[in-house]
């Protein structure tokens, strides 16, 4: 089923554009999941196509002791040009809370040791 990477919207066969977000969908089962995935408990907490950000989330919610896993595609077949693809950070649905709070103080810090987004 059909994706939509930025809201996270599932569509039916044949839609290949989220019309709210203007993003290709994804094909949900092309993302690699963990071993003890299961669609309950993990809840998507912030998406981006900077696998780097999401890296560096992941670790900051490490040290705050907040459990998180990076799904990202494994195949790239996209009908667009270049290296697009999206990485979703994951947190246990429990978490989301504190988690998103987190980013939210991570993104926003004056300190953070990353270049701007395009
Ligand atoms: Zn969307």
């Amino acid at each position: 089923m059909p994706v939509c990477p930025n809201c996270n919207y599932e569509y039916v066969k044949g839609i290949t554009f989220c019309p709210d977000c203007h993003q290709a969908l994804v094909q949900e089962d092309l993302y690699v999941k963990p071993e003890d995935w299961t669609e309950e408990n993990w809840v998507v907490a912030f998406t981006s196509n900077q696998e780097y950000e999401v890296e560096m989330l992941k670790d900051n919610l490490d040290g705050a002791g907040i459990t998180s896993t990076i799904l990202s595609q494994k195949d790239r077949n996209f009908p667009s040009s270049g290296d697009f693809s999206v990485v979703k950070l994951m947190v246990k649905k429990e978490d989301l809370h504190d988690a998103l709070s987190f980013i939210q103080t991570v993104l926003n810090s004056p300190d953070k040791d990353q270049p701007d987004a395009e």
